[in-house]
């Protein structure tokens, strides 16, 4: 039993850890082919994103590994595999109710990150790309990975959901996880900038969070932000081409302290 339970870690492991690097090398090549220049100089920091990427993948790999055990063989979590379980208007409803909850404990944990004691402890890691890439999406100290590690295979306790739509929730969190810190904006403007925007996180809001450190803690929703005053609004990215533009205002941006 332990052996099936350790084979399982090590699988959901390799499964993060190469879903990683197949999602964040993909945007990657869309960036090198949209803003040649914008990762000028940046290889350093790129190995250092992958390196903490890849050990937070064995953190996010292991207790998914334990709960994907768990289900096959012990019947735990509320996932199910039968459509009839559920009404069919519960399918949305359930990504949903995943993606608020997420939204919910990142934006609180993300805020205590930014206390002095615990940045310096584990959010610095994150920050320390400036500015970050593609390659940052899973870049987090160990600690912090720990802290976001729990959220999905608890909630699959908790909150009814089929393997489908689990599914979504799994593929929304890696697609915003990378774009979001990609340098540049993939969602056409009524997405962001539109009405739809004012609740929604792309990547011209984490930017900011990026450039700014103490807002926009959000993940996916501006409603916390919002509702506690730590919504600073949308970046640009003009500063970040002129960066990667030759003779444009290159330099180390020293960063902010959070
Ligand atoms: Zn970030
Ligand atoms: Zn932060």
């Amino acid at each position: 039993m332990i052996v099936a339970i350790l084979l399982s870690a090590l699988a959901m492991t390799l499964i993060v850890g190469v879903r990683y690097l197949l999602t964040s090398g993909a945007f990657a090549l869309a960036t090198r082919l949209r803003h040649p220049a914008l990762y000028a100089g940046l290889d350093k920091q790129i190995r250092k994103e992958i390196g903490w990427s890849l050990a937070s993948a064995a953190i996010y790999g292991v207790p998914a590994g334990v709960v994907a055990w768990g289900w096959q063989e012990r019947g735990w979590t509320r996932i199910y595999t039968d459509l009839a379980d559920w009404p069919l208007w519960y399918l949305p409803v359930s990504v949903l109710l995943y993606l608020v909850a997420h939204d919910a404990w990142f934006y609180w944990s993300h805020r205590l990150m930014h206390r002095p004691r615990w940045f310096r402890i584990a959010h610095a890691v994150h920050h320390a790309s400036r500015p970050p890439t593609a390659w940052a999406a899973m870049s987090f100290h160990p600690v912090e990975a720990l802290t976001g590690a729990f959220v999905i295979p608890l909630l699959v306790f908790v909150v009814p959901i089929h393997v489908g739509a689990l599914g979504v929730v799994l593929a929304t969190m890696t697609v915003m996880g990378v774009t979001n810190h990609m340098g540049w904006e993939i969602f056409p403007r009524f997405l962001h900038s539109g009405p739809l925007g004012g609740w929604l996180i792309t990547a011209s809001h984490h930017q900011r969070h990026h450039q700014l450190y103490g807002c926009n803690y959000g993940l996916y929703f501006r409603f916390w932000d919002r509702l506690c005053g730590t919504d600073k609004g949308l970046g640009d990215f003009a500063d970040r081409r002129r960066r990667s533009v030759p003779g444009g205002a290159a330099g180390d941006d020293p960063g902010r302290q959070p």
